[in-house]
């Protein structure tokens, strides 16, 4: 039995991560998304990894990567292999661009955002070659008329067509940097992620993040976004406007509200940090969390 079930967890092993982008203070809306992803990871004895997206440096806050970090560490979420930066992985992102453009699934595009009509999809105006006089800007993947299927284990069902949402989409910025798209994807298959937990706010990526999967030809993921947190008047909250920093909180009351905000709020004798852990660890139910959106 224990030969088996060791066997078993080596075919499989659940990996999930936390990828945030040091772009401010942990709000309220991270720490449901990486208690949930923890949790998650901790239900099927896999791994959870901590992955700090740093490669857009115009939007990165000096000093935010040690703070989302110790604030992590407070609630006693620690990455179980080394904290990976992203910004240490640009060699394998320009490859995989590379590759897709030479196998003619990417292609060069001279068109900045000003010229393209707003909430449209991409009007393909470079995707059979740059028109005279047009110099390279950014880099898009091909989208055809695929429509991109999947069930959420939250969310349930799930349909994307990205030529719709999007059209064609950047995997390199034409400021040079590496589109979020693309990164993503060739991390999580490179740290052989095998489901993507995260805030629902990123939901409506999967179709555009599946087709970079298919087009390099790694294997889908398995997909679970966590209830939406929201403000008083219904908005996302966002790290890069200075939305409710955890540290405003009591710890042991945040760590309380996050669980409740999963569904899972423990009962009120279980009031240190580490009781709310066990209790937490112990009931975590897949069908206790909510679809959301939850207001703070
Ligand atoms: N870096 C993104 C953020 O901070 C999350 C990306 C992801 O989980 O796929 O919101």
């Amino acid at each position: 039995m224990g030969a088996m079930a060791t066997k078993n967890k080596l075919e499989s092993p659940y990996r999930t991560r936390f990828a945030p982008s040091p772009t401010g203070a942990l709000h309220f809306g991270s720490l449901v998304a990486a208690l949930g992803s923890y949790l998650r990871a901790r239900s099927f004895q896999g791994q959870w990894l901590i992955r700090i997206e740093d490669i857009d440096p115009p939007r990165q806050v000096a000093g935010a990567i040690e703070a989302q970090l110790t604030t992590l560490a407070d609630f006693g979420l620690q990455s179980d292999l080394p904290v990976v930066r992203q910004s240490t992985r640009l060699e394998a992102h320009r490859a995989a661009i590379t590759k897709l453009v030479d196998e003619g699934l990417a292609y060069p595009c001279g068109c900045s955002s000003k010229e393209l009509p707003k909430d449209a999809p991409y009007p393909q105006t470079c995707r059979h070659g740059l028109p005279p006089g047009r110099v390279e800007r950014s880099i898009r993947l091909k989208t055809h008329d695929e429509v991109v299927v999947f069930e959420d284990a939250v969310q349930g069902p799930q349909e994307q067509i990205p030529s719709q949402q999007s059209g064609d989409f950047i995997i390199r910025r034409g400021d040079g940097l590496i589109a979020y798209q693309l990164a993503v994807v060739v991390d999580d298959h490179a740290q052989q992620i095998t489901e993507v937990v995260r805030g629902a706010d990123l939901i409506d990526s999967v179709g555009r993040q599946c087709l970079v999967y298919d087009a390099l030809h790694y294997p889908r993921p398995e997909y679970l976004h966590l209830p939406l947190i929201v403000d008083h008047n219904g908005r996302k909250l966002s790290k890069s406007d200075g939305a409710d920093p955890i540290a405003r909180y009591n710890r042991n009351e945040a760590f309380r509200l996050a669980l409740r905000a999963l569904g899972h709020e423990p009962p009120p004798e279980a009031i240190s940090l580490d009781a709310q852990w066990q209790w937490a660890l112990k009931n975590w139910a897949l069908h206790r969390i909510p679809r959301g959106p939850v207001p703070i």
